[in-house]
């Protein structure tokens, strides 16, 4: 998940109590689905398994993603669904080296600074000018030869910031990163490739004083390039053909871990309800989709929902999405923002205290919304705070997402509530 602006609103319904959709009474949620913590763990140590096997990732353009793809795919099979392939292009990025001195220090990497994706390459030596945020031309305006422009993290995609800074004459760009947490520097992107620049992600901590006339130092040695990935899609071959419910989630993890929260717990979800709803759901066709490419810019689904003429748009009624569900320090939230019926739906498939975040353009989800499909979805958390105060998921983007990296009992709650969904919404649209 790409970081969101938290909207935290607790809505408490008690099963049963709310009649919520209008004048139709609603089917009472189907009993869950004996989706067991077992089964999904065994998930997650596959995916965990995969990305030990492959440098400690399961990011896109690696064979940690393909061994993925195959794993999923293969229990999809298995659980008797129609599955396909589907390419997609995307663009790579591979940082090769990239160093960061701050007033004579040299600092560490992912501790106390991130490249972000798609910086461009070079080296920049000089004093550091405070500029703002970064988002606006004038913000550069004090911006002198040898300088190198310091922003805030606020304000405006790290895109925009980079972007000026280029058009502006720097040599490159330090972006100043609130997080004080001893894990590190969250990763970050600007989306596509094009700035030439290096930009990199310092934490608030390593700068300390730092500001105006700081001596510093940048050089980043990265690769940006095309590749091609592929969506895996699955669809039960029962179910009244003409309509179809859909849910779904990102299968790649960022570069710097495995993602196991984010987003195996989406994978090791869709994969269990896959299992627990069989071949022949009782009306709607269901169709699952396991993205590739999230992090580095939600190719996968917006390759899947351009390639949709627009009678197969119309036949998808509605598209749930997953993107972490086993945040160690949850908070379990739906999409405020999405559709309400569908909210409805997983509210009372959950059957308990569920949140609403605003989930905005930050998942796969966005896609389908554009295209006018009804969506929703479940979350627990990322850096967002927590009970106590504490984040959500202190991992999140970061090596530490591991197999240990995630609350099972949410997550088996989480699932179940998919299934139930799924099968509503099958029956409901049959
Ligand atoms: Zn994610």
């Amino acid at each position: 998940m790409r970081r969101l602006l938290a909207l935290l609103v607790a809505v408490s319904l008690v099963a049963g109590c709310d009649s919520g959709g209008g004048g139709t009474p609603e089917p009472k949620p189907r009993p869950s689905p004996a989706i067991t913590d077992q089964e999904l763990g065994e998930h997650l140590d596959a995916l965990q398994r995969i990305a030990n096997d492959n440098g400690g990732t399961r990011a896109v353009g690696t064979h940690g993603y393909e061994a993925s793809a195959d794993y999923v795919a293969a229990r999809l099979r298995d659980a008797g669904w129609t599955v396909s392939r589907q390419a997609v292009r995307f663009t790579y990025f591979r940082l090769d080296r990239a160093s960061v001195a701050i007033g004579g220090r040299t600092l560490t990497r992912a501790r106390q600074f991130q490249v972000l994706s798609y910086s461009g390459s070079g080296r920049a030596e000089g004093r550091l000018r405070a500029s703002g945020d970064g988002c606006e031309a004038e913000d550069f305006d004090e911006l002198e030869g040898g300088e190198i422009p310091l922003v805030d993290r606020s304000g405006c995609f790290f895109r925009q910031k980079a972007a000026a800074a280029e058009r502006a004459g720097a040599d490159a760009l330090v972006v100043d990163e609130p997080v004080r947490s001893r894990r590190g520097v969250p990763s970050g992107t600007l989306a596509v490739p094009g700035i030439a620049i290096p930009v990199v992600l310092v934490s608030a901590r390593a700068l300390g004083e730092a500001g105006d006339g700081t001596p510093a130092s940048v050089m980043v040695d990265a690769i940006s390039r095309g590749g091609r990935a592929e969506n895996v899609i699955a669809e039960t071959p029962g179910g009244s053909g003409d309509r179809i419910v859909m849910a779904g989630g990102h299968l790649d993890s960022v570069a710097g871990g495995p993602g196991i929260n984010d987003n195996g717990s989406g994978a090791a979800t869709l994969i269990e309800a896959a299992e627990a709803i069989g071949p022949k759901p009782p009306g709607a066709r269901v169709r699952l989709g396991f993205w590739t490419a999230e992090e580095v810019g939600l190719y996968g689904s917006r390759q899947y929902v351009r390639s949709l003429d627009e009678g197969e748009r119309r036949r998808i009624r509605a598209y749930i999405n997953l993107d972490m569900v086993g945040s160690p320090n949850a908070v379990p939230e739906l999409y405020g923002d999405g559709d309400a019926g569908l909210g409805h739906v997983l509210r009372r498939a959950y059957g308990g205290r569920l949140g609403q975040i605003r989930a905005g353009q930050s998942s796969d989800h966005a896609s389908f919304q554009a295209a006018g499909i009804p969506i929703n979805g479940l979350y627990t958390g990322s850096d967002e705070p927590g009970r106590g105060g504490r984040p959500r998921d202190p991992c999140y983007h970061l090596s530490c997402d591991t197999v240990r990296n995630v609350n099972r009992r949410v997550l088996l709650r989480m699932a179940r509530t998919t299934a139930r969904a799924l099968l509503t919404l099958s029956a409901r649209h049959r």
